[in-house]
């Protein structure tokens, strides 16, 4: 029989980067009495990842539970624009509404668009929190407006249009639902969640099932599959059988010992679970997304959203130039081979596979963003590695190539609209949508085959002066459409700074260090370019007044280039056209704040 589970609410969250979701949910922490009086929170596990901070966007989804009252309410965060195997949809399928959190005084962000959208199609009522009300020049006002513009846009329905807002200093503690009046405490938003995210419902006691949405992985426990009860109850210590619905060949015997609900920032071990309860089970080796968990008596699978298939490889493999050991800790293949195969535990669309050298590695992801997140990530926790140039993966069928297409959907200002649709279409990108959006901003969708998009992430920024929004869907594969003309080596960067300009060369294609000539003074609060990463022009505040130890590593192109030596512009230009000039401006990037020493 069908039941309506009252003391539970499922929601998922929303935010642009820096809008106050982390700040939200440690509030919300706090007076759900999860957090004793002066215990400081030492962990914010909403957001553990720096880089997804630079970057704006998050890529982990993370759990947390508050209590309001009788109520548990799960919280669970959403990816940011980039969804590189469908988490998004997997997680709004969890929850029964969202809390859009917005800055008061910024408004709301095109990057959010498209995690919003998902949840509007999927017909989830939003609780829009307008956050920071108590910055200088907050306008909540206006921003309630432009969050009401952008559910139009979005083809919000009536229901939808009717959702409620909340006002809030999230680092006061307070919200209120009237925006000239700060209440005490947070009450107002949990009030407002109770009542408009409606209870999960479910069948209290068919045969239980468990739909696998997340993986999350620990150190001790290992594995750990998270989802949503979606009937019965499941209890620990039961025989069970795990199913999938796209792969009937699994059905497997398994035994529920460690079952777990989220409490505050903790997984907290129960015996029990009702429908609607989010929750962890360990102990089940090779668990994996889109696995139900069921009785044994009824392995019946439920559907889930598939997860993309890799369309572009790079191999990974231990750095052997000149240069090597200089720049990280962990350096041989062993260690790296170790955290490669680590990442399948939580990513489940990248693919590793051994090669014929015992030091590479062949890394298959979704996309040229998604695996330069990881090589990231992993050269700022001390692995020291050499990438290839990124290839496309194609599919062969009866002797026929297909490639890989995607989606890209792009909002750019009016602008710069020109520019974006001439330089994908010479990389044989097709228009197949344009609409004109709020605030001088375009929506443009092309359908291109992945390979058109190497190189392109960087390309765009520049085009946009960083203005634009580049989102990609794997979109199935399609006929092999002959070569893609691509950019020479690279670019070459230059920064005038009073006395002397610092330049360097950087290869778009493949990881180089870029590096500046040897003896330019560099200043402070001077841009130059270090480390530079795949697809991005990446500059680095620099307090350094003279840099040294100049070098450089990776593409061919940067080691003919190696120092330490004075490169003159007309020297630099020989590996680089002329038009490929590009000046840093703060504008045309995105700066990173690192000081260097
Ligand atoms: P997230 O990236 O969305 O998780 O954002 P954070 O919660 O980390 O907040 C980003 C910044 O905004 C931090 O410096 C916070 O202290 C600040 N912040 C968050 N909420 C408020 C608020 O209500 N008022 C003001 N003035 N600042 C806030």
């Amino acid at each position: 029989m069908e039941q309506v589970r009252n003391d539970v609410r499922n929601i998922a969250i929303i935010a642009h980067v820096d809008h106050g979701k982390t700040t939200l949910v440690d509030q919300l922490l706090r007076q759900s009495g999860t957090f004793r009086e002066n215990q400081v929170i030492q962990e914010r596990v909403m957001d553990s990842n720096d880089l997804e901070r630079e970057r704006g966007i998050t890529i982990l989804s993370k759990n947390t539970a508050v209590r309001y009252k009788d109520t548990k309410i799960n919280i669970i965060d959403t990816p940011g624009h980039a969804d590189f195997g469908g988490e998004v949809e997997r997680v709004l399928k969890m929850v029964n509404g969202v809390v859009l959190v917005v800055d008061a005084f910024e408004g709301p962000m095109p990057q959010t668009k498209f995690v919003l959208k998902k949840a509007l199609e999927l017909e989830l009522p939003v609780i829009s929190c307008i956050n920071k009300v108590d910055r200088p020049g907050a306008r909540p006002e206006k921003v309630m407006d432009e969050v009401l513009d952008l559910f139009i846009e979005l083809d919000a329905d009536e229901e939808q249009l009717e959702c409620p807002f909340v006002y809030a200093s999230a680092k006061n503690g307070i919200a209120s639902l009237d925006m000239h009046k700060l209440g005490d405490n947070m009450e107002p938003l949990f009030e407002t969640i109770l009542e408009h995210i409606p209870a999960p419902k479910g069948n209290f006691d068919g045969p239980f099932q468990v739909l696998i949405s997340t993986i999350d992985y620990d150190n001790y426990i290992g594995r750990i599959g998270v989802g949503k009860v979606e009937r019965g109850s499941i209890k620990t210590n039961q025989e069970a059988i795990m199913v999938n619905e796209q792969n009937p060949e699994l059905h497997k015997k398994v035994k529920i010992t460690k079952l777990y609900e989220f409490e505050g920032l903790n997984r907290m071990e129960v015996d029990q679970a009702e429908v609607g309860s989010i929750v962890a089970i360990a102990g089940i080796e090779g668990i994996h997304i889109g696995d139900t968990v069921c009785n044994a008596e009824h392995p019946e699978a439920l559907p889930f959203v598939k997860i993309s298939q890799p369309t572009i490889a790079m191999t990974f493999s231990v750095n052997d130039s000149p240069f090597a050991g200089q720049e990280g800790k962990f350096v041989t293949s062993r260690q790296l081979r170790d955290r490669l195969f680590r990442e399948l535990q939580t990513d489940v669309s990248i693919k590793i596979e051994e090669t014929d050298s015992p030091d590479a590695f062949k890394v298959s992801g979704r996309g040229e963003l998604h695996l330069s997140i990881l090589i990231e990530t992993m050269r700022r926790e001390g692995y020291e590695f050499q990438v290839s140039k990124p290839e496309v993966l194609f599919e062969i069928i009866d002797g026929k190539k297909n490639e890989p297409m995607e989606i890209v959907t792009i909002d750019v200002p009016e602008e710069f609209m020109g520019t974006v649709i001439e330089k994908l279409g010479k990389r044989k990108a097709e228009l197949i949508n344009m609409t004109q959006s709020k605030g001088g901003y375009s929506r443009l969708e092309f359908s291109i085959p992945a390979r058109g998009l190497i190189g392109y992430a960087s390309e765009f920024m520049t085009d946009t002066k960083g203005n634009g929004i580049l989102n990609t869907i794997f979109d199935g594969y399609a006929p092999y459409k002959g070569e893609i003309p691509t950019r020479s080596q690279g670019s070459l960067i230059a920064y005038e700074t009073g006395e002397s300009i610092a330049y360097g060369l950087f290869n778009a294609q493949e990881r180089g260090t870029l590096f500046i000539g040897a003896g330019v003074k560099v200043y402070e609060g001077m841009i130059v370019g270090e480390n530079a990463r795949l697809g991005d022009i990446e500059v680095n505040v620099c307090k350094r007044k003279q840099l040294t130890n100049v070098r450089a590593s990776g593409s061919d192109d940067a080691l003919k280039l190696s120092p330490p030596k004075v490169l003159s512009l007309e020297q630099a230009l020989e590996f680089i056209e002329e038009d490929e000039l590009v000046e840093i401006t703060p504008e045309n990037t995105r700066i990173r704040k690192k000081i260097l020493d």
